[in-house]
């Protein structure tokens, strides 16, 4: 088997193709070791991309990490830059390069093969798409025609087709550039791996600096912007709505799809959603093959559900494992959770695991909860609150994920709910975790031990909860069935704002208000305050007196007032009429 593999050749020279290089040259100081990648750069740093259009990166040379001499010189690898791989022979172990500078074509024999092709930018065939100024962006060459495009055309608005992690990114580098942005969305929200509540918050903050955003509205034509009345140096963006939207600049950031056409025509098993298949030791369907990065279908832990995560962690440890097994050890890859970070202008967004949806939509048992916690001691300056959610399963209170958002503090938790998720750990693992808090850090009880807490309250039934879009529902209804909402706030907090039909008890008088309650006894009792911590005090109150139907509202205002003001936002919109941007 390949644990003796001598000459090993590796197509894609990025994330996965390098990584594995680099470990094998590590173990195997013997092994002829050649990196096939048809680009003009090895090594370089995708993830840069967005920042060097913003000018936050200021060197161009900052992005390529290495070149084909660097790696010649420190690993003894032989890397061939503008040489694409055209075909595999399995048969044979060769495979076609086509040296598109010299325009020659060779045939390279191999022992070991490790496919990291990556994945291509997706480019849907709306009319006018590929009328100039209209871009995608993966690698330097991308960057590189935009820079041209922003320098040469100056253009002074810019529309982001698709609003995922690198969307946002580019909406909050091109801002920086001075560039007026407008992210259009066909979904009802961005960045699909967080829930509607917490993709949100980053709605309010692309609104707070000024980014034009339409969701759930897909755009149907690039419209030539010379025709009369259209405008734009690149084109009229149309949706389906109607809705015109002048673009001097478009990126289309609608997300990737594996680059598998070596892997499919050479017979190797690919999965339903187009990725190859690998094993846990990143070996395809033929064990002289392996493969990597986000050319690769991945197993989630948590769901066991095979999935597409396009990240450059993942990427570079796969590489590290089909290394280790290509000579012969017993590394192992554990799936990926989809552990994720973005900054969006002040705020971070983090998320890990499996979300609401995913849950629903695979018919999972789980609980959610919501809270607010500060980011470190509350008493020290410049505390500042997160939204966080956590889900969990019911029975044995294993997390099944995390996602939080906020101005500070966000990345340290989302990686202790990631190693959690990692080790399989429990909602009372999270509460018994010991963390480091002095009051700039963090508190005396972390964010992530209250969020195991919390839910180890509702395992416990000490309290149950209520979700924010039951307590929406409930406060737009009629219905004289609806629950009673339940405002324990003080009374200058509820004259400020409160939901529709709320009554107003402030929790120090809740013990001296029960009678007011009798008549309710037996009606499901929504209570909530700011954060929902009051409420579940309120809470514990009114179930030891006897009011069996009341439950707390997970994140309470503080998570349903973003949906109010959406859902309000939407309707306004939607009886507006179609308009030019
Ligand atoms: P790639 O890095 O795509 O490398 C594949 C290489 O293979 C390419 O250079 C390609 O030219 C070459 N190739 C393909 N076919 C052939 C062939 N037939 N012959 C020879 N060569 C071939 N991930 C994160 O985790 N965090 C981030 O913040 C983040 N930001 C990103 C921002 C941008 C703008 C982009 C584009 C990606 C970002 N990513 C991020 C994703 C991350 O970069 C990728 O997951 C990672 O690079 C994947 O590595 P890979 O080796 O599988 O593929």
């Amino acid at each position: 088997m390949a644990s003796t593999a001598q000459r090993i050749l590796i197509v894609g020279g990025v994330a996965g193709g390098v990584s594995a290089a680099a470990r094998l040259r590590r173990l195997n100081e013997d092994a002829e070791i050649i990196i096939f990648e048809r680009g003009p750069h090895v090594s370089f740093a995708n993830c840069g991309l967005p920042y060097y259009l913003g000018r936050e990166i200021q060197e161009h040379g900052a992005l390529t990490l290495e070149s084909p001499q660097t790696l010649a010189e420190k690993l003894n690898l032989d890397v061939r830059i503008h040489h694409e791989v055209k075909s595999i022979d399995r048969q044979r172990r060769e495979i076609e390069v086509w040296d598109s500078h010299n325009h020659v074509a060779t045939r390279e024999s191999y022992d070991a093969l490790i496919l990291a092709m990556g994945a291509a930018p997706i480019r849907p065939p709306i009319p006018g798409i590929d009328r100039p100024g209209h871009f995608t962006l993966r690698n330097i060459a991308d960057m590189d025609v935009i820079e041209a495009w922003i320098r040469e055309e100056r253009p002074e608005t810019a529309v982001i087709v698709g609003g995922g992690f690198i969307g946002l990114e580019l909406a909050e580098q091109l801002d920086q550039r001075g560039i007026r942005v407008t992210v259009i969305e066909a979904l009802d929200q961005v960045m699909a791996p967080l829930d509607l509540e917490m993709a949100t918050l980053l709605h309010e903050e692309l609104d707070r600096n000024e980014i034009a955003l339409s969701l759930g509205d897909p755009v149907t034509a690039f419209v030539d912007p010379s025709l009369p009345d259209e405008r734009g140096k690149a084109s009229t963006v149309l949706l389906k709505s109607g809705e015109r939207v002048a673009a001097d600049l478009v990126v289309i950031g609608i997300g990737v799809r594996p680059e598998t056409s070596l892997a499919r025509e050479a017979g190797l098993e690919l999965g339903d959603l187009g990725g190859i298949r690998v094993n846990e030791r990143m070996q395809t369907s033929d064990p002289s093959i392996w493969a990597v990065g986000d050319v690769i279908e991945v197993k989630n832990p948590v769901t066991g559900q095979w999935s597409l995560v396009p990240l450059g962690g993942p990427a570079n440890r796969q590489g590290r494992i089909a290394a280790d097994t290509i000579v012969g050890r017993q590394s192992v890859y554990r799936g990926t959770l989809g552990t994720a970070i973005l900054r969006l202008f002040s705020l971070t967004a983090g998320c890990t695991g499996v979300n609401e949806k995913t849950l629903q939509r695979l018919h999972v048992d789980y609980r959610a909860v919501h809270l607010h916690p500060n980011h470190h001691a509350g008493y020290y300056p410049n505390a500042s609150r997160m939204a966080m959610k956590i889900l969990f399963s019911p029975g044995d209170g294993r997390l099944l994920g995390a996602q939080i958002v906020g101005a500070a503090g966000v990345d340290k938790r989302i990686d202790v709910f990631a190693t959690a998720l990692q080790a399989g750990m429990t909602v009372h693992d999270l509460a018994a975790l010991e963390l480091s808090y002095a009051p700039p850090f963090g508190s005396a009880k972390d964010p992530v031990n209250l969020a195991g807490m919390i839910a180890q309250n509702i395992l416990a039934g000490d309290v149950s909860m209520a979700h924010w879009p039951e307590a929406l529902a409930a406060s737009e209804s009629s219905d004289s069935q609806k629950p009673l909402i339940m405002d324990v706030r003080d009374e200058d907090e509820f004259a400020e704002d409160s939901l529709p039909g709320a009554v107003n008890i402030p929790l120090s008088q809740v013990r001296d208000r029960l009678p007011e309650l009798a008549s309710h006894a037996e009606r499901d009792i929504i209570v909530h305050c700011a954060t929902g911590q009051r409420s579940y005090y309120a809470c514990r109150i009114l179930s030891q007196r006897g009011f069996r139907r009341v439950r707390n509202l997970s994140g309470a205002l503080k998570t349903l007032n973003p949906m109010r003001v959406a859902r309000a936002s939407a309707a306004a919109n939607a009886d507006a009429l179609p308009s030019s941007r």
